[in-house]
């Protein structure tokens, strides 16, 4: 059976970007394909280190976990729920592919450039997550991996290790999807990237400082709602669609499609060459504190016991599948 995986750091709460554009596609991807696919959520938690954290990490895991099921993921014996750091198997892989991977292509990584830019001294974490990445995705033979568009080139880059791998050894590593194909998978034409609510021109993250730059999941839905109202957006006066030229008006429109899941056509045919800029966000600002309300109320019913209990079950099912990966690995470069 292919797999499916997604992972979500954890360090802090996730952003409406996080969950509109890695979260909510991967749970309607799950429940359309939990009969045929191994559905893998992990929860990277080896990755949120390489920032920081606030030392509530383990919490913030679980936290991160409930938000799946609140999302209405159905649950069988097909998804697998597990955290990062309780298969080692991952950091024994990354290491054999630290030894595959080249500096060269790794120092292209425009998340690495990004993330390490204005800083005196980066640690190694912040160049080496993406082959870590790449094991995560590698042990457990994921063909699909839905995650927001600033990742690709990391998918890009574990598809690159896995030829090479196999090129050298056989068959060992499934080549992840291309990009493209991931998107068409996902039910797209083209990765999601929700913007900063300040600099539009800028993807939304959470660890902008910014607080009225990103909607935090557990923001009350009325701050959320005066956030989207302070969004800026440009002094054309007329509203179209264009991520270029406009982006911070567009970005509202693409924050409302996701939101209430209706095609971005149908809200451009709506609201494309209109000038009231402030109905638009009204409009947005309304459907994005609903949401909230929603998910929180829905977050409420879901109890710590329920994750505990996947991840038992998920953990030891990515350990087993994990592991044997890992051997033919090891095998392959004459360790075992
Ligand atoms: P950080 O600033 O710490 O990198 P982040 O907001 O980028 O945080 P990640 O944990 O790096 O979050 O990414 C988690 C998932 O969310 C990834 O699949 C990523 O592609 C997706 N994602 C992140 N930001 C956005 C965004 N603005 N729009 C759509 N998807 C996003
Ligand atoms: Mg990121």
């Amino acid at each position: 059976m292919k797999t499916i995986l997604t992972g979500i750091r954890s360090n802090s709460e996730i952003t409406l970007g996080n969950y509109l554009g890695a979260l909510l596609p991967m749970v309607r991807l799950a429940n359309k394909y939990s009969k045929e696919y191994n559905i893998n959520i992990f929860v990277p938690d080896l990755h949120s280190i390489i920032s920081e954290v606030d030392g509530n990490l383990a919490a913030n895991t679980i936290r991160s976990l409930k938000y799946y099921l609140a999302s209405d993921l159905e649950l069988n014996d097909n998804v697998h729920i597990y955290r990062q750091s309780f298969v080692p198997a991952h950091s024994e892989l990354c290491w054999i592919l630290d030894c595959v991977a080249t500096m060269g292509e790794t120092s292209r990584m425009i998340q690495y450039k990004e993330k390490s830019k204005g800083q005196d001294s980066c640690n190694v974490g912040i160049f080496n997550y993406p082959i870590l990445m790449a094991a995560d995705i590698l042990l457990y033979d994921a063909e699909f991996i839905p995650i927001g568009e600033d990742q690709f080139q990391h998918i890009e880059l574990t598809r690159n290790l896995a030829i090479r791998f196999n090129n050298k050894f056989g068959e060992i590593f499934t080549v992840p999807a291309k990009t493209k194909d991931q998107v068409k998978f996902m039910g797209s034409d083209e990765g999601i990237r929700v913007r900063d609510l300040l600099n539009p021109e800028k993807k939304m993250s959470k660890s902008t400082p910014a607080e009225n730059s990103k909607i935090m999941m557990n923001d009350a839905p009325e701050k959320a709602a005066k956030k989207i109202m302070s969004a800026t957006t440009d002094s054309f006066g007329k509203i179209k669609f264009d991520m270029w030229s406009q982006p911070g008006i567009s970005n509202l429109m693409l924050i409302e499609s996701l939101v209430n899941d209706v095609p971005l056509a149908e809200v451009c045919n709506e609201w494309n060459g209109g000038t009231r800029y402030g109905d638009l966000k009204k409009k947005v600002a309304g459907s994005v504190s609903q949401l909230l309300t929603d998910f929180h109320a829905k977050l409420e019913d879901v109890t710590d016991e329920q994750i505990f209990e996947l991840l038992e079950k998920g953990e030891s099912y990515a350990n087993k599948v994990a592991n044997a990966k890992l051997l033919e690995a090891q095998k392959a470069f004459g360790l075992r």
